[in-house]
């Protein structure tokens, strides 16, 4: 640890992201990108912006994408916030609806951020444990506390509750914000937007880098109620008063209006998905159902660490978790067919060689 650093700085427990490494070509299954490009039209849009507009700040309030993400959700741009990928609109929804006296509530198993956050801005948290199927126990989400957040479908599980789970949740945390992390959301499962006129404590947060392919842009956003939106606002423009760059903004407004090559390779990555299960299923492996871009499994002979190191030596890399509970799972992004083939077979060969 450095002598410079500060005593915030030496305290810190960050995140550590899923391994973009730069020795040779993997087949990559480890960060839950999209396989496919994005839509042509995003490209095209990119290459024609790249002017000398770039000299010139992006509009701070970003109201004409703001506006056009509304349209998509029947919203107004009012229940629009935008961040520089989910990850910071997370982090100032933290900051902004999260007090630090009550504990606030999340799963365990969940996305390795909220804890990371929770430590950070020094808010107590529980995390409550899932069920022994990784359902989330909803009885568990109804008692007293600071905020709700998890994530829907959950991370990294891919396991997906229903809108009347939702439901119940926000019926009994009247007083707290409770905030769905819906980064996987279109690959299958019902979005609790459509709650939003009747829970004004609900925040939605979604994002451009899974289902928009857009990874590359950082670009999320939440969708609430005005007041919940002017909050965000206010802990943003505290930070940095331009909120995404004039590349950003124009990308992410061609990514919303394509919505035929949104559906087309969604639905592509969903039966990606259904048939990798199934073929997974018939190597002996156990697949918690998923409803995102991703599957969650455990095989009853082969150990996931030594499956992941030799996936990882024949250039496939998953992920891999050494955390307690799952630290005998792998998490697999779906690829594309080929890239998927490529990993059952040697999945294949390394199961049949270890096992
Ligand atoms: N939420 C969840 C549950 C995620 O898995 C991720 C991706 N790691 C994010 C948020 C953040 O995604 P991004 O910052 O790319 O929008």
């Amino acid at each position: 640890m450095s002598k410079y650093w500060s005593r915030i700085a030496q305290s810190m427990e960050p995140y550590i992201p899923g391994e973009q490494p730069k020795d040779k070509k993997y087949i990559k299954l480890n960060t839950n990108e999209n396989p496919y490009p994005p839509s042509p039209k995003v490209l095209e849009s990119l290459r024609a912006a790249a002017d000398p507009s770039l000299r010139l700040y992006p509009d701070p309030t970003c109201d004409e994408l703001r506006t056009q993400i509304g349209r998509f959700y029947s919203l107004r741009k009012e229940n629009v916030f935008l961040g520089n990928g989910s990850d910071e609109v997370l982090a100032f929804c933290f900051l902004a609806f999260f007090n630090p006296e009550k504990p606030i509530l999340f799963p365990d198993v969940t996305y390795s951020f909220y804890p990371v956050y929770a430590q950070l801005f020094k808010i107590n948290y529980e995390s409550v444990p899932l069920d022994d199927h990784f359902s989330l126990p909803v009885e568990r989400f109804l008692t007293k506390n600071g905020g709700v957040i998890f994530p829907n479908p959950n991370a990294p599980t891919g396991k997906y509750l229903s809108l009347d789970h939702v439901k119940t949740i926000l019926v009994h945390n009247p007083d707290s914000v409770v905030i769905i992390d819906e980064a996987y959301i279109d690959f299958g499962g019902a979005s609790a937007v459509s709650l939003m006129r009747d829970f004004p404590n609900l925040l939605v947060v979604q994002t451009f880098s899974k289902s928009r392919s857009l990874a590359g842009l950082r670009i999320g956003f939440a969708l609430g109620h005005e007041d919940l939106i002017a909050g965000l606002d206010r802990v943003k423009n505290s930070f940095n008063s331009y909120t995404l760059d004039r590349l950003a903004l124009i990308g992410a407004r061609e990514a919303i209006k394509d919505e035929a090559y949104f559906h087309e390779t969604r639905n592509k990555i969903i039966q990606t998905r259904e048939k990798v299960s199934a073929h997974l299923r018939k190597l002996g492996f156990q697949v918690v159902p998923s409803q995102a871009n991703f599957i969650f499994a455990t095989h009853a002979q082969v150990k996931a660490n030594a499956l992941f190191q030799h996936l990882r030596d024949r250039g496939v890399l998953v992920r891999y978790f050494n955390k307690p509970r799952i630290d005998n799972y792998l998490r697999i992004t779906i690829g594309t067919d080929a890239e998927m083939a490529a990993f059952l077979q040697k999945a294949a060969e390394i199961i049949s060689f270890l096992g």
